[in-house]
Protein backbone atom coordinates (compact mmCIF):
# COMPACT_ATOMS: atom_id res chain seq x y z
CA UNK A 1 0.00 0.00 0.00
CA UNK A 2 1.39 3.53 -0.77
CA UNK A 3 2.03 5.54 1.85
CA UNK A 4 0.25 8.46 -0.39
CA UNK A 5 -2.89 6.10 -0.10
CA UNK A 6 -3.74 7.28 3.68
CA UNK A 7 -5.46 10.42 4.21
CA UNK A 8 -5.07 11.54 7.55
CA UNK A 9 -6.45 14.94 9.28
CA UNK A 10 -3.48 17.13 10.74
CA UNK A 11 -4.18 16.57 13.84
CA UNK A 12 -5.34 13.16 14.04
CA UNK A 13 -9.04 11.93 13.38
CA UNK A 14 -12.18 11.95 15.53
CA UNK A 15 -14.30 9.27 15.93
CA UNK A 16 -16.97 10.00 13.72
CA UNK A 17 -14.86 10.68 10.40
CA UNK A 18 -13.59 7.78 8.60
CA UNK A 19 -9.87 7.63 7.90
CA UNK A 20 -10.55 6.87 4.26
CA UNK A 21 -13.20 9.83 3.35
CA UNK A 22 -11.75 12.67 4.97
CA UNK A 23 -11.68 15.17 2.44
CA UNK A 24 -9.23 18.36 1.62
CA UNK A 25 -12.30 20.71 2.67
CA UNK A 26 -13.69 18.52 5.47
CA UNK A 27 -10.22 19.32 6.98
CA UNK A 28 -10.20 22.53 6.48
CA UNK A 29 -13.94 23.27 8.14
CA UNK A 30 -12.84 21.33 10.95
CA UNK A 31 -9.98 23.42 12.06
CA UNK A 32 -12.00 25.06 14.67
CA UNK A 33 -11.69 21.52 16.42
CA UNK A 34 -8.34 21.33 16.65
CA UNK A 35 -7.77 21.91 20.55
CA UNK A 36 -11.02 19.16 21.06
CA UNK A 37 -9.05 16.41 18.10
CA UNK A 38 -5.56 16.97 20.30
CA UNK A 39 -7.21 16.41 23.56
CA UNK A 40 -8.37 13.46 22.32
CA UNK A 41 -6.67 10.42 22.94
CA UNK A 42 -6.47 8.27 19.38
CA UNK A 43 -6.41 4.72 18.77
CA UNK A 44 -3.76 2.71 17.94
CA UNK A 45 -4.96 2.78 14.28
CA UNK A 46 -5.47 6.71 14.65
CA UNK A 47 -1.69 7.02 16.06
CA UNK A 48 -0.24 4.08 13.33
CA UNK A 49 -1.94 5.98 10.45
CA UNK A 50 -0.76 9.32 11.65
CA UNK A 51 2.48 8.41 12.25
CA UNK A 52 3.09 6.98 9.07
CA UNK A 53 2.39 10.17 7.37
CA UNK A 54 3.47 12.71 10.14
CA UNK A 55 5.99 11.08 12.25
CA UNK A 56 9.22 11.86 10.98
CA UNK A 57 11.08 8.46 12.22
CA UNK A 58 7.97 6.30 10.73
CA UNK A 59 8.67 7.93 7.50
CA UNK A 60 12.37 7.28 7.31
CA UNK A 61 11.37 3.39 8.57
CA UNK A 62 8.52 3.44 5.75
CA UNK A 63 11.28 4.72 2.49
CA UNK A 64 14.54 2.56 3.70
CA UNK A 65 11.83 -0.77 4.07
CA UNK A 66 12.49 -0.86 7.91
CA UNK A 67 8.14 -0.74 7.46
CA UNK A 68 6.06 -2.43 4.95
CA UNK A 69 2.88 -1.02 5.25
CA UNK A 70 1.52 -1.45 8.92
CA UNK A 71 4.44 -4.03 9.58
CA UNK A 72 7.64 -3.55 11.44
CA UNK A 73 10.73 -5.35 9.37
CA UNK A 74 13.59 -7.78 10.61
CA UNK A 75 15.96 -9.57 9.36
CA UNK A 76 15.98 -12.25 6.23
CA UNK A 77 14.91 -15.62 7.49
CA UNK A 78 14.63 -17.05 4.05
CA UNK A 79 15.27 -16.65 0.32
CA UNK A 80 14.28 -18.26 -2.66
CA UNK A 81 14.69 -17.99 -6.68
CA UNK A 82 12.42 -15.04 -6.97
CA UNK A 83 12.37 -13.56 -3.45
CA UNK A 84 13.34 -12.30 -0.18
CA UNK A 85 11.64 -13.36 2.78
CA UNK A 86 12.20 -11.22 6.11
CA UNK A 87 10.52 -11.63 9.80
CA UNK A 88 7.99 -8.62 10.58
CA UNK A 89 5.75 -8.01 13.01
CA UNK A 90 2.32 -6.06 12.78
CA UNK A 91 2.47 -2.91 14.07
CA UNK A 92 -1.18 -3.40 15.77
CA UNK A 93 -1.57 -6.95 16.48
CA UNK A 94 2.52 -7.21 17.66
CA UNK A 95 1.88 -10.87 15.23
CA UNK A 96 5.04 -12.33 13.61
CA UNK A 97 4.32 -12.75 9.76
CA UNK A 98 6.69 -13.40 6.89
CA UNK A 99 7.28 -10.83 4.26
CA UNK A 100 8.14 -11.85 1.17
CA UNK A 101 9.37 -9.25 -1.09
CA UNK A 102 9.59 -9.66 -4.49
CA UNK A 103 11.69 -6.61 -6.90
CA UNK A 104 9.13 -5.03 -9.29
CA UNK A 105 11.93 -4.20 -11.63
CA UNK A 106 12.66 -7.82 -12.25
CA UNK A 107 9.78 -8.53 -12.84
CA UNK A 108 8.30 -8.97 -16.38
CA UNK A 109 4.70 -10.04 -17.60
CA UNK A 110 4.96 -13.67 -17.04
CA UNK A 111 6.53 -12.92 -13.67
CA UNK A 112 3.62 -11.11 -12.86
CA UNK A 113 1.15 -13.26 -13.73
CA UNK A 114 2.41 -16.28 -11.85
CA UNK A 115 2.80 -13.90 -8.84
CA UNK A 116 -1.19 -12.83 -9.52
CA UNK A 117 -2.10 -16.64 -9.18
CA UNK A 118 0.35 -16.96 -6.34
CA UNK A 119 -1.97 -14.43 -4.42
CA UNK A 120 -5.25 -15.89 -5.98
CA UNK A 121 -4.54 -19.61 -5.42
CA UNK A 122 -3.50 -18.75 -1.51
CA UNK A 123 -6.97 -16.26 -1.39
CA UNK A 124 -8.90 -19.86 -2.75
CA UNK A 125 -7.76 -22.42 -0.09
CA UNK A 126 -8.57 -22.64 3.46
CA UNK A 127 -6.81 -25.48 4.50
CA UNK A 128 -5.21 -25.96 8.10
CA UNK A 129 -1.99 -26.93 6.15
CA UNK A 130 -1.99 -24.61 3.36
CA UNK A 131 0.19 -21.01 4.77
CA UNK A 132 -2.09 -18.09 4.80
CA UNK A 133 -1.91 -14.51 2.99
CA UNK A 134 -3.14 -11.66 5.11
CA UNK A 135 -2.38 -8.82 2.84
CA UNK A 136 0.00 -7.66 -0.05
CA UNK A 137 1.62 -4.30 -0.01
CA UNK A 138 2.89 -2.97 -3.10
CA UNK A 139 5.53 0.13 -2.69
CA UNK A 140 7.07 2.13 -5.71
CA UNK A 141 9.66 -0.67 -6.41
CA UNK A 142 8.50 -3.71 -4.72
CA UNK A 143 5.51 -6.11 -4.25
CA UNK A 144 5.20 -7.63 -0.34
CA UNK A 145 3.20 -11.04 0.22
CA UNK A 146 2.65 -10.72 3.62
CA UNK A 147 2.51 -14.53 5.07
CA UNK A 148 1.79 -16.35 8.21
CA UNK A 149 5.00 -17.13 9.64
CA UNK A 150 6.38 -20.53 9.86
CA UNK A 151 8.82 -20.60 13.02
CA UNK A 152 10.29 -24.24 12.42
CA UNK A 153 11.85 -23.73 9.14
CA UNK A 154 11.68 -25.26 6.06
CA UNK A 155 11.53 -29.76 5.93
CA UNK A 156 14.90 -29.54 3.57
CA UNK A 157 16.66 -27.46 6.56
CA UNK A 158 15.47 -29.72 8.81
CA UNK A 159 16.52 -32.94 7.26
CA UNK A 160 19.86 -31.64 5.93
CA UNK A 161 21.06 -30.36 9.72
CA UNK A 162 18.98 -32.64 11.88
CA UNK A 163 18.83 -36.31 9.55
CA UNK A 164 16.28 -38.26 8.17
CA UNK A 165 12.41 -38.00 10.27
CA UNK A 166 12.35 -40.91 11.87
CA UNK A 167 8.56 -43.29 11.21
CA UNK A 168 6.25 -41.44 13.51
CA UNK A 169 7.16 -37.87 12.82
CA UNK A 170 7.28 -39.15 9.05
CA UNK A 171 3.63 -40.34 9.16
CA UNK A 172 2.93 -37.30 10.31
CA UNK A 173 4.03 -34.47 7.91
CA UNK A 174 3.10 -36.78 5.36
CA UNK A 175 -0.84 -36.80 6.10
CA UNK A 176 -0.72 -33.37 6.85
CA UNK A 177 0.90 -32.55 3.14
CA UNK A 178 -1.43 -35.22 1.66
CA UNK A 179 -4.14 -33.61 2.86
CA UNK A 180 -3.48 -30.30 1.55
CA UNK A 181 -2.42 -31.65 -1.77
CA UNK A 182 -5.97 -33.15 -1.64
CA UNK A 183 -7.59 -29.87 -1.08
CA UNK A 184 -5.35 -28.42 -4.01
CA UNK A 185 -6.50 -30.94 -6.45
CA UNK A 186 -10.45 -31.18 -5.20
CA UNK A 187 -10.23 -27.22 -5.66
CA UNK A 188 -8.53 -28.01 -9.16
CA UNK A 189 -5.38 -26.10 -8.31
CA UNK A 190 -1.86 -28.02 -9.18
CA UNK A 191 1.10 -26.32 -7.21
CA UNK A 192 3.94 -27.49 -9.81
CA UNK A 193 7.00 -27.15 -7.27
CA UNK A 194 6.29 -29.19 -4.29
CA UNK A 195 9.57 -29.84 -2.74
CA UNK A 196 11.00 -29.81 0.96
CA UNK A 197 12.03 -26.60 0.59
CA UNK A 198 8.13 -25.57 0.68
CA UNK A 199 7.02 -27.19 3.38
CA UNK A 200 7.18 -24.98 5.98
CA UNK A 201 7.18 -25.83 9.97
CA UNK A 202 4.72 -23.97 12.66
CA UNK A 203 5.85 -25.57 15.28
CA UNK A 204 7.45 -29.10 16.23
CA UNK A 205 5.06 -31.23 13.54
CA UNK A 206 2.53 -29.09 12.12
CA UNK A 207 3.18 -28.24 8.52
CA UNK A 208 2.17 -26.16 6.02
CA UNK A 209 2.33 -26.12 2.16
CA UNK A 210 4.16 -23.17 0.41
CA UNK A 211 5.07 -20.98 -2.60
CA UNK A 212 2.20 -21.33 -4.96
CA UNK A 213 4.63 -19.14 -7.17
CA UNK A 214 3.74 -21.89 -10.15
CA UNK A 215 0.64 -22.90 -9.16
CA UNK A 216 -2.18 -22.94 -11.89
CA UNK A 217 -6.06 -23.86 -11.93
CA UNK A 218 -7.40 -26.45 -14.11
CA UNK A 219 -10.39 -26.56 -15.38
CA UNK A 220 -10.73 -29.95 -14.61
CA UNK A 221 -8.50 -32.86 -13.15
CA UNK A 222 -7.60 -33.83 -16.90
CA UNK A 223 -6.95 -30.93 -18.63
CA UNK A 224 -3.62 -31.09 -20.09
CA UNK A 225 -0.65 -29.10 -19.28
CA UNK A 226 2.31 -27.89 -21.15
CA UNK A 227 3.92 -25.03 -18.85
CA UNK A 228 6.83 -26.93 -18.11
CA UNK A 229 7.88 -25.85 -13.93
CA UNK A 230 8.90 -27.45 -10.75
CA UNK A 231 12.53 -28.40 -9.33
CA UNK A 232 14.99 -30.54 -11.66
CA UNK A 233 15.34 -33.46 -8.60
CA UNK A 234 11.18 -33.28 -7.79
CA UNK A 235 10.18 -33.61 -11.64
CA UNK A 236 8.50 -36.25 -13.06
CA UNK A 237 9.49 -38.20 -16.11
CA UNK A 238 6.88 -36.85 -18.43
CA UNK A 239 8.40 -33.91 -18.04
CA UNK A 240 12.28 -34.58 -18.77
CA UNK A 241 9.76 -36.11 -22.05
CA UNK A 242 9.21 -33.46 -22.82
CA UNK A 243 5.31 -34.54 -22.81
CA UNK A 244 2.36 -32.30 -22.59
CA UNK A 245 1.56 -33.49 -18.58
CA UNK A 246 -1.28 -33.93 -16.65
CA UNK A 247 -1.26 -31.75 -13.62
CA UNK A 248 -2.15 -34.09 -10.34
CA UNK A 249 0.35 -36.96 -11.58
CA UNK A 250 2.96 -34.33 -11.20
CA UNK A 251 1.92 -32.82 -7.99
CA UNK A 252 1.28 -37.15 -6.97
CA UNK A 253 5.42 -37.73 -8.32
CA UNK A 254 6.74 -34.97 -6.14
CA UNK A 255 5.09 -36.50 -3.29
CA UNK A 256 7.23 -39.58 -3.85
CA UNK A 257 9.86 -38.10 -3.63
CA UNK A 258 9.31 -35.96 -0.88
CA UNK A 259 8.25 -38.68 1.06
CA UNK A 260 11.48 -41.31 -0.08
CA UNK A 261 13.63 -37.99 1.31
CA UNK A 262 11.68 -37.37 4.87
CA UNK A 263 12.39 -41.21 5.17
CA UNK A 264 15.57 -41.86 4.18
CA UNK A 265 17.43 -38.14 3.98
CA UNK A 266 18.66 -38.82 0.77
CA UNK A 267 16.84 -38.22 -2.82
CA UNK A 268 15.45 -41.31 -4.95
CA UNK A 269 17.16 -39.62 -8.16
CA UNK A 270 20.78 -38.12 -7.64
CA UNK A 271 22.98 -36.63 -10.15
CA UNK A 272 25.12 -33.89 -10.14
CA UNK A 273 23.95 -32.36 -13.65
CA UNK A 274 20.46 -31.75 -14.54
CA UNK A 275 21.23 -33.98 -18.02
CA UNK A 276 22.32 -36.79 -15.85
CA UNK A 277 19.79 -36.16 -13.47
CA UNK A 278 17.38 -36.78 -16.43
CA UNK A 279 18.52 -40.18 -17.19
CA UNK A 280 18.32 -41.38 -13.94
CA UNK A 281 14.59 -40.23 -13.52
CA UNK A 282 13.66 -41.73 -16.97
CA UNK A 283 15.42 -45.09 -16.14
CA UNK A 284 13.38 -44.77 -12.77
CA UNK A 285 15.96 -47.11 -10.86
CA UNK A 286 16.35 -46.30 -6.97
CA UNK A 287 17.03 -48.24 -4.64
CA UNK A 288 15.45 -47.83 -1.08
CA UNK A 289 17.02 -48.94 2.21
CA UNK A 290 15.90 -52.22 3.67
CA UNK A 291 15.48 -50.71 6.93
CA UNK A 292 12.75 -48.37 5.78
CA UNK A 293 9.34 -50.27 6.72
CA UNK A 294 7.44 -52.49 4.49
CA UNK A 295 4.35 -50.72 4.26
CA UNK A 296 5.98 -47.14 3.23
CA UNK A 297 8.01 -49.34 0.92
CA UNK A 298 4.73 -49.65 -0.82
CA UNK A 299 3.32 -46.34 -0.74
CA UNK A 300 6.48 -45.17 -2.37
CA UNK A 301 6.53 -47.59 -4.71
CA UNK A 302 3.25 -47.25 -5.72
CA UNK A 303 3.62 -43.32 -6.22
CA UNK A 304 6.90 -43.43 -8.04
CA UNK A 305 5.54 -45.40 -11.40
CA UNK A 306 6.77 -44.34 -14.55
CA UNK A 307 3.36 -44.51 -16.05
CA UNK A 308 1.30 -41.10 -14.78
CA UNK A 309 -1.93 -43.01 -14.75
CA UNK A 310 -0.39 -46.14 -13.17
CA UNK A 311 0.60 -44.01 -10.06
CA UNK A 312 -1.27 -43.98 -6.66
CA UNK A 313 -4.13 -41.55 -6.85
CA UNK A 314 -4.47 -38.88 -3.46
CA UNK A 315 -7.09 -41.13 -2.10
CA UNK A 316 -5.59 -44.50 -2.43
CA UNK A 317 -2.65 -42.99 -0.79
CA UNK A 318 -5.13 -41.67 2.73
CA UNK A 319 -5.87 -45.54 2.85
CA UNK A 320 -2.76 -46.38 2.67
CA UNK A 321 -1.47 -49.18 5.41
CA UNK A 322 1.38 -46.88 6.39
CA UNK A 323 -0.82 -43.62 6.99
CA UNK A 324 -3.69 -45.91 9.22
CA UNK A 325 -2.68 -45.10 12.77
CA UNK A 326 -2.72 -41.58 11.42
CA UNK A 327 -5.74 -38.88 11.37
CA UNK A 328 -5.54 -37.09 8.68
CA UNK A 329 -6.53 -33.17 9.07
CA UNK A 330 -9.49 -31.49 6.98
CA UNK A 331 -10.23 -28.30 5.53
CA UNK A 332 -11.20 -25.66 7.42
CA UNK A 333 -14.95 -24.49 7.48
CA UNK A 334 -15.45 -21.97 4.68
CA UNK A 335 -14.79 -18.43 6.18
CA UNK A 336 -14.80 -15.04 4.51
CA UNK A 337 -11.62 -12.99 3.56
CA UNK A 338 -13.11 -10.44 3.25
CA UNK A 339 -14.37 -7.97 6.98
CA UNK A 340 -17.38 -6.20 4.90
CA UNK A 341 -19.93 -8.88 6.39
CA UNK A 342 -18.48 -7.81 10.01
CA UNK A 343 -19.74 -4.37 9.39
CA UNK A 344 -23.17 -5.48 7.41
CA UNK A 345 -23.92 -7.77 10.22
CA UNK A 346 -27.27 -7.42 11.96
CA UNK A 347 -27.55 -8.08 15.96
CA UNK A 348 -27.02 -11.38 16.63
CA UNK A 349 -26.19 -12.52 13.12
CA UNK A 350 -22.45 -13.00 13.48
CA UNK A 351 -20.78 -16.10 15.52
CA UNK A 352 -18.98 -15.80 18.69
CA UNK A 353 -15.58 -16.49 17.17
CA UNK A 354 -16.62 -13.45 14.11
CA UNK A 355 -17.81 -11.10 17.37
CA UNK A 356 -14.72 -11.86 18.90
CA UNK A 357 -12.64 -10.28 15.93
CA UNK A 358 -15.11 -7.60 15.34
CA UNK A 359 -14.17 -6.63 19.18
CA UNK A 360 -10.47 -6.82 18.71
CA UNK A 361 -10.37 -4.69 15.77
CA UNK A 362 -12.39 -2.20 17.82
CA UNK A 363 -10.31 -2.33 20.31
CA UNK A 364 -7.65 -1.07 17.89
CA UNK A 365 -9.75 1.56 16.83
CA UNK A 366 -11.21 -0.11 13.52
CA UNK A 367 -14.59 0.63 13.23
CA UNK A 368 -17.41 -0.43 10.86
CA UNK A 369 -17.40 2.37 9.14
CA UNK A 370 -13.76 2.01 7.81
CA UNK A 371 -14.46 -1.24 7.02
CA UNK A 372 -16.99 -0.20 4.69
CA UNK A 373 -14.72 2.35 3.16
CA UNK A 374 -12.63 -0.15 2.55
CA UNK A 375 -14.01 -2.03 -0.17
CA UNK A 376 -12.66 -3.16 -3.29
CA UNK A 377 -9.43 -3.26 -2.42
CA UNK A 378 -9.43 -6.92 -1.38
CA UNK A 379 -5.96 -8.59 -0.09
CA UNK A 380 -4.37 -5.02 -0.78
CA UNK A 381 -5.72 -3.11 2.24
CA UNK A 382 -4.20 -2.99 5.69
CA UNK A 383 -8.05 -3.56 7.46
CA UNK A 384 -8.33 -6.62 5.12
CA UNK A 385 -4.39 -7.67 6.52
CA UNK A 386 -5.52 -6.73 10.55
CA UNK A 387 -9.01 -8.85 9.93
CA UNK A 388 -6.89 -12.05 8.50
CA UNK A 389 -4.55 -11.69 11.34
CA UNK A 390 -6.78 -11.29 13.90
CA UNK A 391 -9.40 -14.41 12.72
CA UNK A 392 -6.41 -16.66 12.05
CA UNK A 393 -5.34 -15.76 16.21
CA UNK A 394 -8.49 -16.87 16.76
CA UNK A 395 -8.91 -19.91 15.20
CA UNK A 396 -5.32 -21.27 16.14
CA UNK A 397 -6.65 -20.49 20.14
CA UNK A 398 -9.61 -23.18 18.98
CA UNK A 399 -7.23 -25.69 17.95
CA UNK A 400 -8.01 -26.08 14.37
CA UNK A 401 -4.25 -26.14 13.04
CA UNK A 402 -3.52 -29.08 16.12
CA UNK A 403 -1.27 -32.12 14.27
CA UNK A 404 -2.22 -35.01 13.56
CA UNK A 405 -2.58 -37.90 16.46
CA UNK A 406 -0.46 -41.32 15.70
CA UNK A 407 -0.62 -44.13 17.82
CA UNK A 408 2.97 -45.90 18.41
CA UNK A 409 6.06 -44.31 17.67
CA UNK A 410 8.66 -46.22 16.35
CA UNK A 411 12.56 -44.46 16.17
CA UNK A 412 14.87 -45.25 13.40
CA UNK A 413 18.57 -44.32 13.33
CA UNK A 414 19.46 -41.36 11.29
CA UNK A 415 21.16 -40.93 8.06
CA UNK A 416 22.50 -38.30 5.82
CA UNK A 417 23.99 -37.78 2.12
CA UNK A 418 22.78 -34.77 0.24
CA UNK A 419 25.56 -33.78 -1.63
CA UNK A 420 24.12 -34.40 -5.47
CA UNK A 421 20.84 -32.93 -4.47
CA UNK A 422 22.15 -30.06 -3.04
CA UNK A 423 24.59 -29.25 -5.88
CA UNK A 424 21.35 -29.36 -8.12
CA UNK A 425 18.60 -27.95 -5.84
CA UNK A 426 19.89 -24.27 -6.63
CA UNK A 427 20.61 -24.72 -10.41
CA UNK A 428 17.96 -24.28 -13.38
CA UNK A 429 14.31 -24.33 -11.91
CA UNK A 430 12.11 -25.76 -15.20
CA UNK A 431 10.73 -23.64 -16.36
CA UNK A 432 9.65 -23.44 -19.30
CA UNK A 433 6.61 -21.22 -19.98
CA UNK A 434 4.44 -21.99 -23.08
P1 LIG B 1 11.61 -20.89 -4.88
O1 LIG B 1 10.79 -20.63 -6.08
O2 LIG B 1 13.08 -20.93 -5.10
O3 LIG B 1 11.10 -22.09 -4.12
P2 LIG B 1 10.43 -18.45 -3.86
O4 LIG B 1 11.13 -17.23 -4.34
O5 LIG B 1 9.13 -18.76 -4.51
O6 LIG B 1 11.40 -19.67 -3.87
P3 LIG B 1 9.50 -19.19 -1.22
O7 LIG B 1 9.72 -20.63 -1.52
O8 LIG B 1 8.09 -18.80 -0.98
O9 LIG B 1 10.18 -18.25 -2.29
O10 LIG B 1 10.35 -18.80 0.06
C1 LIG B 1 11.76 -19.03 0.10
C2 LIG B 1 12.16 -19.57 1.47
O11 LIG B 1 11.83 -18.59 2.48
C3 LIG B 1 11.45 -20.85 1.89
O12 LIG B 1 12.10 -22.00 1.43
C4 LIG B 1 11.49 -20.73 3.41
O13 LIG B 1 12.74 -21.17 3.92
C5 LIG B 1 11.38 -19.22 3.67
N1 LIG B 1 9.98 -18.85 3.89
C6 LIG B 1 9.06 -18.58 2.94
N2 LIG B 1 7.87 -18.29 3.47
C7 LIG B 1 8.04 -18.37 4.80
C8 LIG B 1 7.15 -18.20 5.93
N3 LIG B 1 5.88 -17.89 5.75
N4 LIG B 1 7.65 -18.37 7.18
C9 LIG B 1 8.96 -18.70 7.35
N5 LIG B 1 9.83 -18.88 6.34
C10 LIG B 1 9.38 -18.73 5.10
MG1 LIG C 1 10.16 -22.01 -2.54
Amino acid sequence: MPMGTYRVSPRGQGPRHSLWSLSESSVKEEEGEEDEGARRCLTPFEKLTTDMCRDEKTIKELTVGRRVGFYKVRGEIGAGTFSKVKLAFHALTKDKVAIKILDKTRLDLQAQRLLSREISTMESLQHPNVLRLYEVVETPSRLHLVLEYAGGGDLYTRITTEGRLHDALSKIVFAQVLSAMKHLHDNNIIHRDLKAENVLFTCQACVKVADFGFSTKVKSRSEILDTFCGSPPYAAPELFRDESYLGPAVDTWAMGVLLFFMVTGTMPFRADTVVRLRRCVLEGTYSLPTWVSAPCQRLIRGILRMDPSERCALDQMLGCEWLLPVEITRPLPPFQLNPRYLAEAGPGELEEEEEEVKAALEQLGITSEHIINNQGKGSRSPITGVYRILLHQGQRKRGVETPPMIRGVVKDPKRDSLRAYRSLRHTSKLCILA
